[in-house]
């Protein structure tokens, strides 16, 4: 991949994005790598330190609701390439906010969408904008059945409901403008650098303070997980050998009910804080269900597998245990982030 192509990552100070980001300012030093990111509570340039004097990096702080400021930053850096994960990422938010969602999700993708037409359709021929979305827009599955690339779309919170919308105007600007693009579906990511208002970080944190973990309804809710590095690796694997205008599942092979991945989660923390066996587990506290809340989510991800040789490298036991590892040894990490603002809405959430 000897190209100079100009390449924007959207969303790059987050937790997918910052391993995304890394990887390919490692990985391709040809590439000039342009991190736009509007830095919400979810965005943090500490998750990027170690490449910030990187010569093929630059960070832009900007915002992909801001149109006019959009499309002068096409201009101004000629990107060629884009990959977007700028996004509200987190479902109970959705619930309470669901505006913030359309805004960013739908209105946001929108911007980035008729900048790259505006300004490609004059100026290149070699150009991709590769969308990164989830499984949630399939909507729940029951106890047995997998999402595959031709599953219709089903989304049933506001967030899966905005990931959804960008897809399709994604498509959209394929089919009606010969805009390529490529898309795909992730299960959920877990590693190091995640948010710790999503399940594993969240539950890491509240065992290491001796808080409740609370687990939604009767802990039986079903999902797929993949360590955030493979899914950076999936991501790297499309965007280079992936067909355009198609759509990529990527997945674990890796399900769990909530309630057995906690109490796995717990056992290992035990066994790293060299705490008696049981002593996390008697934190777990059921709390009222989410409403709207996707029973079982599992990704068929022969696709990838089968078409580009891609799998997961670590099993989900080893990815669990390299993530709780990065949470310990990353402490002020998680001590800054959950500061301030987040412990309002952590406040509102769940006590
Ligand atoms: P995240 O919340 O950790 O990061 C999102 C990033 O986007 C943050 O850095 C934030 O500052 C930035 N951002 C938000 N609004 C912005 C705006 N208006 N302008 C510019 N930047 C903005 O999210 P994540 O978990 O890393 O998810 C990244 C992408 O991957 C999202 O599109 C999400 O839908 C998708 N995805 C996530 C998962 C998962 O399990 N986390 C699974 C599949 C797909």
């Amino acid at each position: 991949y000897s190209k100079n192509y100009n390449f924007l990552i959207t969303g790059g100070a987050g937790f997918i994005g910052s391993h995304v980001v890394r990887l390919f300012v490692k990985k391709y030093p040809n590439y000039k790598i342009y991190n736009l990111d509007s830095l919400t509570y979810a965005g943090n340039l500490e998750n990027l330190k170690d490449i910030e004097n990187e010569g093929n990096y630059k960070f832009i702080k900007a915002d992909i609701n801001n149109a006019e400021v959009i499309i002068n930053l096409f201009k101004k850096y000629h990107f060629q390439r884009v990959i977007h994960l700028a996004a509200e990422s987190h479902v109970d938010r959705s619930i309470t906010d669901p505006v913030a969602f359309v805004k960013t999700n739908i209105l946001g993708t929108m911007n980035l969408l008729n900048a790259a037409k505006q300004i490609w359709n004059n100026e290149y021929d070699d150009k991709l904008f590769y969308h990164i979305s989830t499984d949630e827009v399939y909507g729940s599955l029951g106890e047995t059945g997998l999402f595959t690339e031709e599953s219709p779309y089903d989304p049933n919170s506001p967030y899966s409901a905005s990931k959804a919308g960008s897809d399709h105007f994604v498509r959209a600007y394929g089919e009606t403008y010969d805009l390529p693009y490529v898309i795909s579906n992730c299960s959920n990511n877990y590693g190091p650098n995640q948010f710790p208002e999503k399940l594993i970080p969240l539950f890491i944190n509240n065992i290491i303070n001796e808080k409740p973990l609370p687990v939604y309804g009767d802990g039986k809710y079903t999902r797929d997980w993949l360590y955030v590095k493979d899914h950076a690796a999936a991501i790297d694997l499309i965007f280079h050998q992936g067909k355009n205008m198609e759509t990529y599942n990527i997945g674990g092979f890796n399900e769990w009910q909530n309630i057995d991945l906690i109490r796995l989660l717990c056992k290992v923390m035990d066994k790293k804080l060299n705490r008696s066996e049981n002593e996390s587990e008697k934190l777990i506290s059921f709390v009222k269900d989410r409403p709207g809340h996707d029973k079982r989510y599992a990704i068929d991800a022969s696709k990838i597998n089968q078409e580009l040789n891609w799998k997961p490298s670590v099993t989900f036991e080893e990815g669990l245990e390299k993530t709780v590892d990065w949470y310990l040894q990353n402490d002020e990490w998680l001590k800054n982030v959950v500061s301030g603002d987040y412990l309002e809405y952590y406040k509102k959430q769940y006590i």
